[in-house]
């Protein structure tokens, strides 16, 4: 097994993390773009949006909504937060194991890149 967030999803990498179902695990980034930075990851291996399909809404609405109650549980929900899932190259995708970026805790610039 290459791919580096499989690695940390069976602890063979050590992470930050802080919260773990069977279906999504979220951790820490470890070079964090703003006070909260934490990625949430579904379990299984899917690379990136492209490869998502109509299998896939209901995990991607669950998604959404963990990434809501992790705001909240790290205090960012009033403040406010950004969602992003970066795909491909030029989207800035550098992990090929799809991930939805949670940021907060500072005034977000509006400059995307
Ligand atoms: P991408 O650019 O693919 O959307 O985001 C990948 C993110 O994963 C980057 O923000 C990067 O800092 C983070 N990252 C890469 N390797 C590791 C790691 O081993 N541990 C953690 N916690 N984050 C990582
Ligand atoms: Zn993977």
């Amino acid at each position: 097994m290459e791919c580096i967030f499989c690695k940390i999803i069976a602890g063979e990498i050590p992470s930050d993390t802080i919260y773990k179902d069977e279906e999504f695990i979220a951790f820490r980034d470890i070079q964090p773009q703003a006070p909260v930075h934490v990625l949430i990851v579904p379990v299984n291996h899917i690379v990136s949006v492209n490869d998502l399909g109509e299998k896939d809404a209901s995990m991607i609405g669950r998604l959404i909504l963990l990434a809501k109650r992790i705001a909240e549980q790290e205090h960012i929900a009033e403040s406010g937060y950004r969602l992003v899932i970066n795909c491909g190259s030029e989207g800035g995708q550098v992990v090929p194991h799809l991930h939805l970026h949670l940021m907060g805790g500072i005034r977000l610039n509006d400059r995307m890149g």
